[in-house]
């Protein structure tokens, strides 16, 4: 039986860490025009997905990353009809986006057409419903482009990129930030992927103090993801509507029921609302974050 090959996450070399995995098979491998893909099967894990060194996706986590991503602005919101999601190359994002009936239009701004197109083949579960629903468009484009010249606004704006290295670095610069504040609506919301604060403390200031500059309201929330290790995750908020993350659990309960209650593994109304008590360190993190 020939040897298992251990692919490594390099992403946290610099602390001397490696979460490496017994792949079963490699399923695919390529340097695209914007970065190195490989996507191979693990026992525990099911298909897994990594960008530059960086696990990005697994069949078995997804879900947590994806719904709180998605139904915390929804619901928080509570009125979404137009989406921007900027990456989110494995569309799983945005299936979790269409499964609230209010959203009209769902526009992803993905940079690399090659991840969009091995997720057909290799995460049907996503991208299937997802490209055969009328109410969403593909524009192959840098979301910092992009976010800087579209005439269109936004209810909620979600940030699903790579790590602040490669092409995913400038997603992480104060001049996305301003275009995401451009073409926000009147009320609107952005969320971003913001790193694991354990290892990656001044990725979060930096972006909540981008934030300060141009929102009233910013902050995080968290969750923890087995496969993004280091222990909570953090997404970054940003809106001019305090009152978006005041919700009581009983508002939020309402609003999913309108949503018509679709499935959720992780998502609650509980698990929103607790998302935002931050840890200590977390907190303190995000008080420090200066303009
Ligand atoms: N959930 C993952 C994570 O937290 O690390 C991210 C998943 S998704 C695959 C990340 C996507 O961001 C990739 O498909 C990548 O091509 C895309 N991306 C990176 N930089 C980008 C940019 N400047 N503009 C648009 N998309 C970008």
């Amino acid at each position: 039986m020939a040897e298992k090959r251990w692919i490594a996450e390099t992403l946290f070399d610099p602390f001397g860490l490696r979460m490496t995995f017994a792949a079963e098979r490699v399923l695919y491998e390529t340097q695209t025009a914007h970065q190195h893909l490989v996507l191979f099967e693990h026992a525990h894990f099911g298909k897994v997905l990594m960008l530059d060194g960086a696990t990005q996706v697994t069949t078995r986590d997804e879900f947590i990353y994806h719904e709180m991503m998605t139904h915390v602005p929804f619901l928080a919101h509570g009125g979404v009809r137009e989406v921007l999601i900027v990456g989110g190359g494995d569309c799983g994002i945005a299936e979790e986006v269409l499964k609230h009936k209010s959203v009209a239009r769902l526009t992803q701004v993905e940079i690399d057409p090659s991840v969009v197109e091995f997720s057909k083949e290799h995460f049907p579960e996503f991208a299937g419903p997802v490209l055969a629903d009328p109410r969403f468009d593909l524009v192959i484009a840098d979301g910092v482009d992009y976010v800087g010249r579209t005439e269109r606004r936004f209810d909620v704006i979600i940030v699903d990129s790579t790590d602040p290295q490669g092409p995913g670095k400038v997603l992480f610069s104060y001049d996305f930030y301003a275009g995401c504040k451009r073409c926000m609506a009147k009320g609107g919301v952005l969320v971003t992927q913001n790193g694991v604060p354990f290892f990656q403390p001044d990725e979060l200031t930096a972006s909540i103090g981008h934030f300060r500059r141009l929102f009233a309201d910013a902050g995080c929330y968290v969750a923890a993801i087995p496969t993004y290790v280091g222990g909570h995750m953090a997404m970054g908020w940003a809106t001019d509507e305090a009152s978006l993350r005041a919700h009581t659990v009983e508002t939020i309960a309402e609003r999913y029921a309108a949503a018509g209650r679709f499935p959720t593994r992780y998502w609650t109304p509980e698990v929103h609302k607790a998302a935002f008590a931050l840890p200590r360190f977390i907190a303190d993190h995000v008080a420090g974050a200066a303009p």
